[in-house]
């Protein structure tokens, strides 16, 4: 799925898919059982089954003025409970796009699904020509060496931009605040909770706009319950805030919103449907009938 913002382009990518292998009851556990299988009919891509959530690992290519950016590397063939991806350079390549072809790298946050392919097994950068990206909060959370044991998979990928390229020269690493305009038409955007540096990318380009939200909504259901908190926000109260704020951005304007984890492009818009927020994807929007 692809969409044009201006003189922008968003890509949809995935670097696999799956069932997700903790239930509703681990990813919402606030949540009563009987309110989340209420949104099964509203949202059935979004149930793997009535207990599980789908896993899938979305990634964004911006095709902006003279820059191609990519946004999130994947999760990567890492083993563990989690299905595998890989799949993104190939999905990559199915746009034309190969891994030296990319300018900037733009880290939404620094979970392993979000980072996984960001060098190859043998230490080489996966994308050589690149320049790279990351909340500032994100990058001093996840890297400090005090919890390295918290966060395993900061080492081998995201981690070794702090050392030197196998050129012996430096990655260039920006670290950001939220605000700061990355490529023409595509800007950061703070959108803590999910992480303490978690980014959104808004893209906006000759009067159209997009807001690429990552994570901060796991499952559409919370466009409507942006109260409900994802074990794996790290401030519930702040994610909780984020996702208030931007329904408030989307709803029933002409905002096209990503997300990582919602199913199929996870691209689409945010309209009012009997007085509640709901996700209307693009996919579905595309099809006859
Ligand atoms: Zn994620």
């Amino acid at each position: 799925m692809t969409v044009r913002i201006g003189d922008v382009e968003i890509v949809a990518l995935c670097d696999g898919e799956g069932v997700f292998p903790f239930g509703f009851d681990v990813v919402f556990p606030a949540v009563a059982a009987a309110e989340i299988t209420a949104w099964q009919s509203v949202y059935p891509a979004a149930f793997a089954s009535a207990t599980h959530p789908p896993a899938r690992y979305g990634s964004f290519l911006l095709r902006a003025p003279g820059q191609t950016v990519l946004v999130d590397t994947g999760f990567g063939t890492a083993t563990g409970p989690f299905p595998p991806g890989g799949a993104l350079l190939a999905d990559l390549a199915s746009h034309g796009v190969m891994p030296a072809d990319i300018d900037l790298v733009i880290f939404s946050h620094l979970h392993p699904d979000h980072v996984g392919q960001t060098f190859d097994p043998e230490g080489e950068p996966v994308f050589e020509h690149a320049a790279y990206a990351v909340t500032a909060a994100d990058w001093q959370h996840f890297t400090a060496p005090e919890r390295a044991a918290d966060f395993p998979w900061i080492a081998g990928q995201p981690g070794r931009l702090a050392g030197p390229r196998p050129d012996g020269g430096r990655y260039e690493l920006r670290l950001l605040a939220g605000g700061e305009e990355l490529a023409p038409g595509v800007f950061a955007q703070a959108a803590p909770g999910h992480t303490p540096g978690h980014l959104a990318l808004s893209v906006r380009s000759r009067g159209q706009e997009a807001l690429l939200a990552a994570d901060a909504f796991f499952h559409p259901a919370q466009l409507a319950r942006p109260d409900w908190v994802n074990s794996s926000d790290s401030d519930p109260a702040v994610a909780v805030a984020t996702r208030r704020a931007i329904v408030e951005r989307v709803l029933d304007r002409d905002v096209v919103l990503g997300s990582c984890h919602f199913p199929g492009s996870g691209l689409g818009r945010v309209h009012s449907v009997n007085g509640a927020p709901r996700w209307l994807p693009l996919d579905a929007a595309s099809r006859p009938g």
